[in-house]
Formats: C-alpha cells, structure tokens, sequence
C-alpha cells in the first residue's frame, strides 16, 4: 500500500508529467510526500479511450456481478486499516474519529448501492403489449428499461475526501448505474485519493471487469477537469466545490458540440427559521443546539446553518444572547486547506464590511495555521433584502441572523433566497399556522425540509434528497446522496416490436430476472 504519486489509468500507474501537486498538511503547513505529476490532455485521452471501450461490456454486467464489485471496493478500502486513516487525517486535519467515521460512511454506501443495484427497481421495467386488434390504430408492442448514460467523469470534493472523493456518492451511484468512472483526484487529498483508487483498481481486477471501468487523474481543473468534461466520451459530470468552479464546468459541458448533463453542488447557505413559539419555549437551548451545527467540522460542511430568520422581540434577543456567549467559548477548528481558510477569512471579511452585517461575536482564536475562528453577524431583514452581497456563501463556521419585523416580513425573506440544499424549521404547535403559510415558499427553495433538528448529518438512505434549485446545485431535478442519486446517471430506451430472444433480458416477456415491472398499466411485483 506505498504511496506512489502516479496517476491509475484503467488499473496502470501511470505518472504525470506536469508540475507535481504536494498535499498540506493544514494543521502544520508542511508539504506531505510524495509529489503528484499533474497529467496532460493525453492521460486524458488514454483513460477516455479506456473508459468507452470498458462501457459496453460494464454496463451489461449482471445485476449480481455489479453488486459484487461494489461489495469488493467496500472490503477493498476496510482493508486499507489505518494506513487510509492516518493518510486522510494528515491531508484533510479532520479529527480521526471524524475520518473513521467517513471510511464507514463511504463503505456503508458503497453496499446500499449494491443493494439498490441487485432490486433492480431503477431499471424502471414497464412494458406495454401490442394490441393488434386496437380501433382505428393497432398498439405495437412497446418495452422500456433503464440503461447507462456512459463514462462519468468525478471531481472529488475537499470537504469529504473519502465519502464525497473517490470512492464517493458520485463514484459509486454511476458505477451502480453502469457507467465507467474517472475520477480527478482533488489537489488537497492526492494520497487519499491513490490509496483509494488503488483499492478500486483492485476490485476491478478481481471481478473480472474491463480495466476502464475506472480511472483516477491528477492535475489542474482547468487542463484536466476542462479536458474531461469536454472529451466526447465522457456522457455525464458529478462535482462537489465551489459555486465558480461547479458554474465552469456546467458552461463546459453545454458549449461542447454534444452538451452533457453535470450534477454540480455548489453553494447553499440553509436558512433556519425560528418560529414564535418554538423560540419563546426553549430559545436558549436552540442557541446552543445551532452553534453546536454551526462548529460542526468547521462549519464545512454544504448543508452548515449558514442564515437564521426570526421575528425581533425578547425571545429572539434571548437566543442571540445565548448564541453569541456559545460562539465566544467555541475552540477554533483546522480548516481544510490553506486555500479554504484563505476564502473563509476573505468572506469574514466582507461580512464585516458591509455596512449592513454587525459582528456578534467570534470564537476563540486558534494557535497554529489555518484556523477557522467561529464567527456570528446580525443584519435587518431591510439590509438583508436590499444587500445582495449578505446571501454569500461563507465556507467555514460563519452564521448570519436576519430580524424580522413580522411574518410578512419572513416569508419577504425566504422569497428572496436562491436556491438551497436545506431549510430548517423550529416550530412548536402553536406555530402551524405560519409554517403552513412560508412552506409553499421553502419546496420551490430548497431540496430538503427538516422540523426540529439541524441541516448538518445527512443520511444515506432511499428517501433523502441532497440537491436543490441553483446555486445549491445545478439540477434541482436529482439528489446526490442516497439511492436516488442512481437516477442520475441512466436514460430510458424503449424497444419496439422486438423478437423476444432479442429483447435485453429485464424486459422479456417471461420476466427471467423477477423485475417489479408495471406491464400494461398494473405494477406486477
Ligand atoms: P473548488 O475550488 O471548486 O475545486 C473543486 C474541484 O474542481 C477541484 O478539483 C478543482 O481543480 C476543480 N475546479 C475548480 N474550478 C474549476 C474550473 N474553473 N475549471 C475546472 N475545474 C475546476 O472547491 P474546493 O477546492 O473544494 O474549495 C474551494 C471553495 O469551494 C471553498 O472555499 C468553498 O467556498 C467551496 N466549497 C463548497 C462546498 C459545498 O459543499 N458547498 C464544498 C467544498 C467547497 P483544481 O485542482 O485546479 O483546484
């Protein structure tokens, strides 16, 4: 399990032949080994090449044979033990029990889609027999199944470098879909990444599978990231980062004379609403259980409580109060990298300067580099509506409080947001009424909608929706976590009149595979 700075392309070390990308280590600034050679355009190429020649056979492995190999890349990173922890502590400065968590997190997900893929329910059987007796017209006989949309190519994301990197939701929903994967491995957690990639490569080997079902490149997002995303191979885009970075890529792949889909999240600030009641009865123990979410991995985290919205008055001064004293004790946390914590200081920055934010507090400062200071601001619903620049997205443990002088005023508020992956709501009882007025307001806004509890934590299940309208991602019409992020990576085809021994065998007419199928209007189990 050495760490050799190569590239993987269809299961080959290969090395780059750019400058070498050094992960930091952010808690002490130092330069961890070894280098990474960025590739070029022809690693590109050759991992295209590979991918597309791997498609065909890829995507028609058996339900059983696909499951298995998700399986195997679960067992294969179990394996890596400690040697992945200790590499994936030093890139990221996240906590260990943090990390060990994310390796669960990461194989936990990896068998859900396995599970998903042996059901079988995303194939989306439904069948339509002839009717050749029909008046005027006879019906042909008509037969749809779900097929892979192609190679996919995945940015990892800083911010989960294992559960959203290589072997992430993004890898593992489009390899359950069928489609081969190349990863570009994000220049914070290069050793991770080739570990990782490694026990891919090792899966692929193991379960008989073409070489190109999976690649990992190193490089820069605008030689290797543009090259990818422009490559005709390449059918689909799965992105966690930044809302520029996710915005270039999207305008990448539409300007290509074939215009692909790309499942970018990018920026979502998740506003709480704070009701009357709610507020009234236990303000001091949301202000706690808020600025708890808020200090959560260093607040970086896409669904961090970014905004609170309430209504002035004695019970909002209560929990503010309570907030600011919980942010002043708050330790200071190592971000990311340094370029994170450069942007997080920037946006403290701007915040602060703007004539309609006041600080109310900050956490304590933190002794060694890169350290994210808690911060909380406070701004008038008027400043709030009027100030563009207040809705920016602060990656880190940053909070903004918008009063409100009524509840005219909060759904004034929620109006105004852009899109988002979460929206908050601490009600009690009493406060039905007005969550029943603002919550046609929240479903246009937001991709999830939680009662009393907080955005950070999202869970790996059927129901979850991970996604949102812009700039919370791209494509508000999927998730990118949970079994539904399948979805993203498959397209219908219908087959009409077809022989039944040429028929693909989910949608033969004696059902070989025991699909849940919906044939002529009623779903046949
Ligand atoms: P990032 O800068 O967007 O980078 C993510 C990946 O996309 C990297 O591999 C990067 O390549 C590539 N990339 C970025 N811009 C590109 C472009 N114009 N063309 C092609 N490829 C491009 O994200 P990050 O480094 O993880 O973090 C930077 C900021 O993103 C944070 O400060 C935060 O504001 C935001 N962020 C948000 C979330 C969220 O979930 N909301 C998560 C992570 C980060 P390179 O190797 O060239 O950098």
């Amino acid at each position: 399990m050495d760490l050799t700075g190569k590239m993987l392309i269809g299961g080959q070390a290969v090395p780059g032949n750019r400058d070498a990308i050094k992960a930091i280590n952010p808690a002490t600034d130092q330069a961890l080994e070894p280098g990474y050679p960025g590739g070029s355009r022809e690693h590109v190429d050759q991992a295209c090449a590979l991918a597309w020649s791997a498609f065909d056979s890829y995507r028609e492995t058996s339900l059983e044979q696909r499951a298995a190999f998700l399986e195997g890349i679960a067992g294969q990173i179990e394996a890596l033990g400690d040697a992945l922890v200790d590499r994936a502590v030093a890139e990221s400065g996240l906590p260990r029990p943090r990390i060990q968590g994310e390796v669960g997190r990461t194989c936990f997900q990896l068998r859900t889609f396995a599970r998903t893929v042996r059901a079988g329910e995303w194939l989306d059987v439904r069948v339509d027999e002839a009717l050749p007796e029909r008046q005027p017209l006879p019906r042909p006989d008509l037969r749809q199944r779900h097929i892979a949309l192609g190679p996919v190519a995945v940015f990892g994301a800083s911010n989960f470098p294992l559960a959203f990197s290589v072997a992430g939701g993004d890898t593992a929903s489009a390899l359950a879909a069928g489609c081969p994967v190349i990863v570009k491995a994000h220049s914070a957690h290069p050793g991770t990444s080739e570990l990782v990639g490694q026990a891919i490569s090792r899966a692929v080997a193991a379960h008989d599978l073409a070489p190109g079902v999976f690649s990992l490149l190193y490089g820069s997002g605008a030689e290797i990231g543009i090259g990818l995303v422009s490559d005709p191979r390449i059918k689909a885009v799965g992105f966690t980062g930044s809302r520029s970075g996710g915005v270039a890529l999207t305008q990448a792949a539409q300007a290509r004379p074939e215009p692909i889909p790309v499942y970018a999240e990018m920026s979502s600030i998740n506003p709480v609403f704070l009701f009357e009641h709610a507020l009234r009865n236990r303000g001091p123990a949301l202000a706690e259980g808020f600025v708890a979410s808020l200090n959560q991995g260093a607040g970086q985290f896409c669904t961090n409580p970014g905004l609170v919205i309430a209504i002035k008055g004695d019970a909002l001064d209560a929990f503010l109060a309570t907030a600011t004293q919980a942010v002043q004790r708050s330790p200071a946390q190592t971000m990311l990298t340094p370029g994170i914590f450069r942007a997080y200081a920037n946006g403290l920055q701007a915040l602060a300067g703007n004539a309609g934010a006041r600080v109310l507090g900050a956490g304590l400062e933190g002794a060694g580099p890169n350290q994210c200071q808690t911060h909380l601001f406070v701004a008038s619903a008027q400043d709030f509506l009027r100030e563009p620049a207040l809705q920016a997205e602060i990656f880190g443990s940053a909070s903004l409080v918008v009063t409100c002088e009524d509840a005219a005023q909060v759904l004034q508020v929620a109006e105004h947001l852009e899109g988002q992956l979460t929206a908050t709501l601490h009600l009690d009882e009493a406060d039905a009424q007005a969550v029943r007025n603002l919550l046609p307001t929240l479903e246009r806004k937001a991709g999830r909608i939680l009662v009393n509890g907080w955005p950070t934590g999202v869970e790996v299940c059927d129901a979850m929706v991970h996604g949102g309208p812009f700039p919370a991602t791209s494509d508000s019409r999927s998730t990118s976590v949970g079994t539904a992020a399948i979805a993203r990576f498959l397209r219908p085809v219908c087959y009409q009149n077809f022989p039944d021994a040429l028929l693909p065998a989910a949608i033969q007419g004696a059902n070989p595979m025991a699909l849940s199928r919906l044939v002529n209007g009623q779903r046949q189990s």
